[in-house]
Order: structure tokens, then sequence, then C-alpha cells
């Protein structure tokens, strides 16, 4: 893409983006990917808060519970975060399988079978058999991006290339697909990252009363998150308007 090119479409990305602060607020959450991340989980293009609890006689799992991810570890040395990233995966395959069986019937496209991997090269990718693969970090990204993505790949099963006639279809089922791509260009290493997630022992009591010496600490923190979202939120709609 030359410079002229670039300029261009920046200028027209900030009057597009106007007009979807007003229409569309869900294609606008996408922004949000850009905050830090460290110690929270990306899902569906929010950023959730985690917390960890170590529980020895449990087995270790995963909840998405209220808005927050609930991490329950044998030990402190347990790998919280790539527990997190199973339990995207699990959810990256219903997901995708679904939106997959939508997508091929709203097109008119016949698929043999949907897989889940981690490229680390491609997003997704479709074959002449009919398969389509996707990377599981898709479940990372807000909900109009990973439509377009299942798009972009239900519609190589009808051309195989990215021919003219291919975008065109494409743009039949998603026509701000221009838009997804750069965001998916400017997003990616934050889609790639695994998530890191620590965990903080709890400050000031010592460890022997589980539940009673938990869930002060952990109200507070809602009350802190709360009123984050909550700033966060008045911030948004003064800048829609
Ligand atoms: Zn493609």
């Amino acid at each position: 893409m030359s410079d002229i090119e670039i300029e261009t479409t920046l200028t027209d990305i900030k009057l597009f983006i106007e007009s979807l602060k007003s229409d569309m607020p869900e294609v606008f959450a996408k922004d949000k990917v850009k905050e830090d991340i460290a110690g929270k989980v990306l899902y569906m293009g929010d950023i959730y808060d985690a917390a960890i609890n170590i529980t020895p006689e449990e087995e270790p799992s995963v909840k998405f519970e209220d808005g927050k991810f609930i991490v329950k570890i044998k030990s402190e040395q347990d790998d919280a975060g790539a527990l997190v990233e199973t339990w995207l995966w699990n959810q990256a395959e219903t997901v995708l399988k679904e939106r997959t069986k939508i997508w091929a019937e709203k097109m008119g496209v016949e698929v043999n079978n949907v897989a889940i991997k981690d490229q680390r090269t491609m997003w997704g990718s479709a074959s002449e058999k009919k398969n389509i693969n996707y990377s599981y970090r898709i479940i990372k990204m807000p909900n109009v991006i990973i439509n377009y993505l299942v798009i972009h790949e239900v519609a190589h099963l009808v051309h195989m290339n990215h021919a003219d006639e291919y975008w065109s279809l494409v743009a039949v089922h998603c026509p701000e697909y221009n838009e997804h791509r750069k965001w998916l260009n400017g997003n990616r290493a934050y889609i790639m990252a695994d998530t890191k997630l620590k965990y903080v022992k709890p400050q000031e009591k010592p460890v022997e009363a589980e539940t009673d010496a938990e869930q002060p600490v952990d109200r507070e923190s809602a009350q802190d998150r709360v009123s984050v979202e909550g700033a966060n939120l008045q911030e948004e709609s003064n800048e829609q308007i």
C-alpha cells in the first residue's frame, strides 16, 4: 500500500468511525482490545478480571460468571493463564462451529468439517475438500470480527482465491469487511498473546479461613471494577457526543 493510499484511508476511517459510534456501538467495543491485558482475560473483544483461587483438593477449573473469570488451581505453581487458554479453545470450538453452520446455510454453501487449531500464521483456512480450520485465538476477537472471519472462510468454499468476485461475495454478507481487515492487522499482537495470570496472595489475612477471609477482598475488587467500568462508560458516551 502506498503512502497516499494510507492517508486517504485514514481520513475515510475517521469519518467511518464517527458514523459507527452512533450506529453500531458493538463494533466500537473492539477498541477495548488495545487496553493493557496483563493479568486479565481477553474474551470476545472484552477484557475481564480474573480471580485465582488455590484449591488443592479440587480439579483445576475455569468458570466465567457474572462478567468475571474464576480460575481454580491446585498450587501457586500452576499456570492459570494456560488453563484459561484451554477454556478459550473449547469456547472457540463451540462458537466457531456454530457460526460456520449458520453462515454456511445463509450463503448456501456446504461445509465438510470444521477444526480448531493454533495456527500462528493465519486466522483460518479453507480447503477444496470443504474443510475449514480456524485459530482458536479468534475467540478473543469481538463478535463482528469473528463473523467476518467465518464469512471469509465460508466464501472460500465458493471461490478458492482472493479475486474480485471473492471479495464481492464477502461484501454481500459483510459490507464493512475492509474495516475488519484493518482491525485484524492492528490488533494481531493482542490476539496472539497468551493469557498471563499471576496468583496474588491475599495480603492481610493468612490462608486458614478460606471463604471468610477472601470474600471481603473479592467484594472490594468487585467494587473497584464497577467504578472503573462506570468511568469508562462515561468516557465512551462523552466521546460519542
Ligand atoms: Zn482468504
